[in-house]
């Protein structure tokens, strides 16, 4: 086999057991808050219609979709993202079913990025969708969720930036520039390319105040909630469906603010997100140590209309659980290792195989784990290559202690042992202070 042949697919990644740990690790942190906000977990497949994957999600990542004719001749795709599949989901099986519907996923995405650090080809998620309501308090539920997601990974230091897209939108739909070309200005402005905004609503003919409002806009940044208000409102003074996004966003920020809790955000009034179903709050989640984001979600609403299932409102977010790892690990946030306790049976011949398999099994029936030697290794030979692969107790099955209904049960690391009772096995290991496993 050509060399080339056995690498992984550049962007591809193995994840080795202890990436597999962290990686479990984060998942089950995350399906615990799904269960403690009610979010009910659903799995969709990776493999979708093309269609319905590239309706909504934006140029940037539409050419970067992993598509391609299955042997019945659809043409579908890797998903990039579970939202659509989320929104089809609804549509197809719980329309009818009483709202608000709190869905959660965990599964891997595929886009063909780049490669660098934090930026793979497949990827995983953690995603949770809050279907059905248009209000504040849905909004400040997920900003909630965000919140806790990161607190309760021990995360620290890090800031939400938000923004409400309705007051862009709201100023370009007042100019009457249609949504593919507000779309096209939107994906400038999440590539943070400013003048290139600028230029695009430009050539799409908006006129010189609408101009110096967007460019005032993209200036207006900061910690402080009421000046970015207040800026941002006088900035937009003009526009009254930005006006109101503004006004919906207070709502929103204000509800958090009474409930005490401290939540840091960094708002950017030029913030905006390459997919292009959003209409309301937005928002990007960083840590200091990264300077890309860990998650990314935000309101939209007109989604589930756009492909045919009613005017139904909904809110999401996605937390990006291969970046969150680096942070924690950038943070010194320690996570979880392969367990090492293990516990090796080894038969001095041949001819005790089975008892050893027997004594193995007793074990496994009663939770600890431990291996059989498989390898026809003399004892001696076993006994260092288990400590060598950090074997804490080790098995000794001879025909002495056998005759006896007895094996030899060594403590590696004390290098001690003793003869037991096959039956005692579980009770003696477990009684054994350093034994966590099983
Ligand atoms: P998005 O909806 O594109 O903002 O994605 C949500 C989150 O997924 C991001 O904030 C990242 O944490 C993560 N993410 C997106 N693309 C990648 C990628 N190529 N590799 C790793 N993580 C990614």
């Amino acid at each position: 086999m050509r060399h080339e042949t056995l690498q992984t697919v550049r962007g591809m990644r193995d994840l080795m057991p202890e990436d597999v740990w962290k990686l479990r690790f984060v998942e089950s942190n995350a399906r615990r808050l799904a269960e403690l906000y009610g979010y009910e977990e659903v799995i969709t497949p990776i493999i979708e219609h093309y269609e319905l994957l590239a309706a909504k999600i934006g140029e940037e990542t539409r050419k970067r979709m992993y598509v391609f004719v299955d042997l019945g001749g659809r043409k579908v795709a890797l998903r990039p993202e579970f939202t659509a599949s989320i929104a089809r989901l609804f549509i197809t099986k719980l329309a009818a079913a009483p709202k608000p519907i709190r869905l959660f996923s965990f599964g891997s995405l595929y886009r063909y990025d780049e490669p660098q650090l934090g930026r793979y080809r497949e990827f995983w998620q953690a995603n949770y969708e809050l279907i059905g309501s248009s209000k504040p308090e849905a909004d400040a539920e997920i900003l909630c969720l965000t919140n806790d997601f990161l607190k309760n990974l021990g995360l620290r230091n890090y800031i939400i930036k938000i923004n409400h897209i309705g007051i862009l939108r709201g100023i370009l739909s007042h100019e009457g520039i249609p949504e593919d070309k507000q779309n096209a200005i939107m994906q400038a402005l999440d590539k943070r390319n400013w003048s290139e905004a600028i230029s695009l609503a430009k050539s799409f003919g908006v006129n010189n105040e609408c101009l110096e409002t967007l460019e005032k806009l993209i200036g207006i940044r900061g910690y402080e909630k009421a000046s970015f208000i207040k800026e941002v409102s006088d900035a937009v003074k003009a526009y009254p469906e930005a006006i109101s996004a503004l006004e919906n966003f207070r709502e929103t920020l204000e509800l958090l603010e009474r409930t005490s809790l401290k939540i840091q955000f960094y708002f950017e009034a030029g913030f905006a997100r390459g997919l292009e179903y959003y209409t309301g709050i937005i928002f990007e989640t960083y840590v200091p140590e990264l300077d890309i984001a860990i998650c990314g979600g935000g309101r939209y609403d007109r989604l589930i209309e756009s492909f045919g299932g009613g005017m139904v409102p909904a809110i999401g977010v996605a937390f990006g659980v291969d970046r969150i790892i680096l942070a924690m690990e950038k943070q010194g946030i320690s996570l979880p290792k392969p367990q090492r306790e293990r516990v090796l049976v080894i038969p001095t011949n041949s001819k005790l195989l089975p008892e050893a398999i027997k004594a193995s099994n007793v074990l496994r029936e009663n939770g600890i784990s431990s291996e059989v030697e498989v390898m026809g290794r003399s004892l001696s030979r076993a006994l260092s290559d288990g400590s060598r692969r950090g074997v804490t107790y080790a098995i000794i099955i001879g025909p002495r202690e056998i005759s006896e209904g007895k094996v030899i049960l060594r403590d590696m690391r004390e290098k001690i042992q003793e003869k037991v009772k096959i039956e005692d096995l579980p009770v003696k290991i477990r009684s054994k202070s350093s034994f966590k496993g099983g």
